[in-house]
């Protein structure tokens, strides 16, 4: 009696739960294993592989999974980051998972290669799986984050994008030409702890620079900061310059300094004091007048380093 009921059980539960995707799995492994030169010139390898690639998308994070890549008795695989959360239970069947790697799914995840995630981006690299994954954390089409400061604005995209967002989306100044001279007043500075002033997004020598202006609490002192970032890569950010100046009273600071790629956050360039600093006791100094109000003017030039 108790066997024929676990026989039962076994049989009620096998088809509902485990048969389904094992049959599935099996059928695109064969196809990968028993012909692999052939799929990687057929047309249809992009949609085989893409099936593979469901396969190796850990069933709970989703994520790619990369060795070792672990799997129950029953063949149900999962992500190593994973393991550890489920209790020793597997997922998808509910069975004790114990300590089982899957070589072969490891195996045909290290024979893929596979296009650049930002391919729809301009990236025409295609890279072993293994190694797709640093590929695309530095990838130089992988789209940038919206470099406007104080919001928690998500969008992403390439430059031109981003400009067209900025324009459109957040009304930012939009300035031609390479030098500048701007103005920033605020009428009770006193009672201002951090702003973020309108950004502006210069347009020169084919390229788009972000000038950011803002109040922040440095320790005890209030300061006023003003910095460049480049909206591009780290690499090419580094052949222009750009220089900053304020002053009034017959006294000036200038600031020369490297644009910084907007993949650095608003937040790390401004921690890294990368910009033209004021005390706001110096900014109020040159805004003249009874210091109830800044009026700081800033005057700025970029060029490009031969
Ligand atoms: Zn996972
Ligand atoms: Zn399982
Ligand atoms: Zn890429
Ligand atoms: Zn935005």
């Amino acid at each position: 009696m108790a066997s024929a009921n676990s026989l039962f059980d076994d049989m009620r539960s096998k088809p509902e739960v485990i048969d389904p995707p094992q049959t599935e799995d099996m059928t695109d492994i064969g196809e990968t294993v028993n012909d692999p030169v052939q799929n990687a010139i057929k047309p249809n390898v992009a949609a085989v592989s893409s099936s593979v690639r469901e396969l190796l998308e850990c069933p709970v994070c989703l994520n790619a999974m990369y060795p070792p890549i672990h799997q129950c008795s029953n063949g149900h695989t999962l992500c190593s980051g994973c393991k550890p959360r489920v209790h020793n239970r597997c997922p998808t069947c509910r069975h004790e998972l114990g300590n089982i790697r899957c070589l072969a799914l490891e195996k045909i995840a290290a024979s893929l290669e596979l296009p650049c995630k930002y391919q729809s981006f301009g990236c025409a690299g295609i890279y072993p799986y293994y190694s797709k994954l640093k590929h695309e954390g530095q990838c130089s089409f992988r789209p940038y984050n919206c470099p406007y400061a104080g919001s928690e604005c998500t969008v992403m995209g390439d430059v031109p994008y981003l400009v067209a967002h900025l324009k459109d989306d957040h009304k930012v100044d939009m300035h031609g030409g390479s030098t500048f001279n701007h103005r920033y007043v605020k009428s009770n500075p006193h009672e201002v702890e951090n702003a973020t002033w309108m950004l502006t997004v210069f347009s020169c020598f084919g390229q788009y620079f972000c000038l950011h202006f803002e109040a922040f609490q440095l320790g005890m002192a209030p300061v006023y900061m003003a910095f460049l970032r480049y909206m591009g890569d780290d690499g090419e950010a580094k052949n222009y310059s750009y220089s900053l100046e304020v002053g009034g009273n017959g006294r000036k600071v200038i600031w020369q300094g490297v644009p910084r790629s907007i993949r650095d956050s608003h937040r790390k360039v401004r921690d890294s004091f990368d910009g033209l600093m004021i005390q706001r006791n110096m900014a109020l100094f040159f805004s003249g007048g009874d210091r109830k109000e800044l009026k700081l003017r800033v005057t700025g030039r970029i060029w490009k380093e031969q």
